[in-house]
């Protein structure tokens, strides 16, 4: 669970999405919820999920299908915040779905049910490129604390893109075009 990843990936929808500052908040939350809500399924034992269910912590709520569904639930809902429902719906749902993606590219944990209901096969992609957060209050851990630190890292370019202040140049690579003197 790349805990800050997932935080960054809505952070930077919600800029992309929405260009006036009221709409943009709204955005920014709907989609950092979208971007987070599949971790809700740590939950799924306490709630009486058995051994096997496609409930438990990285099954069904990390599907795409799930994802899909959530997006355009969260459309319906909040409507388009200033775009249409529909690129609403699509961007939510890609948000969504980039918790599952990012989840199977972490190591040390189980793998991912990306395509439930079609099969509940749990599925990690072939290279660890992330750091897997402990859960709950290990997270607050020395080691919790390295590999926040270590995602600040990777996920900074989509960080410093969702975080920069409205008034000031945006970063990157800009073209001036110059006229005659
Ligand atoms: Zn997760």
């Amino acid at each position: 669970m790349p805990s800050l990843g997932h935080v960054a990936v809505g952070l930077a929808a919600g800029r992309l999405h929405a260009e006036d500052r009221p709409r943009r908040l709204a955005a920014t939350a709907l989609f950092t919820a979208l971007s987070t809500f599949p971790d809700l399924d740590v939950l799924a034992r306490r709630l009486g999920a058995g051994r096997g269910s496609p409930w438990l912590h990285r099954g069904a709520l990390h599907s795409v299908a799930i994802a899909a569904a959530a997006g355009l639930l969260a459309a319906l809902l909040a409507g388009g915040l200033g775009r249409s429902r529909l690129r609403t719906a699509l961007t939510g749902a890609a948000v969504a779905a980039s918790h599952g993606l990012l989840d199977t590219l972490t190591g040390g944990g189980a793998g991912v049910m990306l395509l439930w209901p079609l099969d509940t096969v749990r599925r990690l992609a072939p290279w660890t490129l992330l750091p897997a957060a402990p859960m709950g209050l290990r997270f607050l851990s020395v080691s919790g604390l390295e590999i926040m630190a270590t995602e600040a890292v990777l996920f900074l370019p989509l960080l410093v893109y969702a975080l920069w202040p409205s008034g000031a140049p945006r970063p990157g690579p800009s073209v001036a075009c110059q006229g005659p003197r």
